[in-house]
């Protein structure tokens, strides 16, 4: 689970909206987010829902919670079957996964905590002896 609260213009009287953002797994198992946009000045209120974080947003859940790391055993980083279930979960080329290893071998991806955590577990469901773990970065 990931979230954040930020503040956002109200699209009906200009003023100051709160707009709280949350993950959640949807029924296929995929990220998504889940907004509530809240104006107390004119009771405007919104929910809405989608696969990809705003600039903002994921700006906010950065702000909240810091920015995580995937990280790997050496094995697992040299293990083409991780490799694979990473480039999947990130619909990533073979040569942007392979750079991605090479750049960095066990910390290759970072970003917010419920992305990692979902690629964690499609990496654990592909490849069951694998240990992916996920650690906030500094
Ligand atoms: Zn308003």
């Amino acid at each position: 689970m990931s979230g954040a609260t930020l503040r956002v213009r109200c699209p009906d009287c200009g003023g100051s909206a709160a707009r709280e953002v949350s993950s959640y797994l949807s029924m296929s198992g995929g990220l998504r987010w889940c907004a509530e946009t809240h104006c107390a000045a004119c009771g405007f209120m919104l929910q809405d829902v989608d696969d990809e974080l705003s600039e903002a947003e994921r700006a906010a859940i950065l702000a909240e919670e810091g920015l995580f790391a995937l990280r790997f055993t050496p094995a697992d980083g040299a293990d083409v079957r991780v490799r694979s279930a990473v480039r999947q979960a990130l619909s990533l080329t073979f040569a942007e996964v392979t750079a991605l290893f090479r750049q960095c071998p066990q910390q290759p991806v970072t970003g917010v905590r419920a992305e990692l955590d979902l690629i964690a577990a499609r990496i654990r469901r592909a490849v069951p002896a694998a240990e992916p773990v996920v650690m906030p970065l500094p």
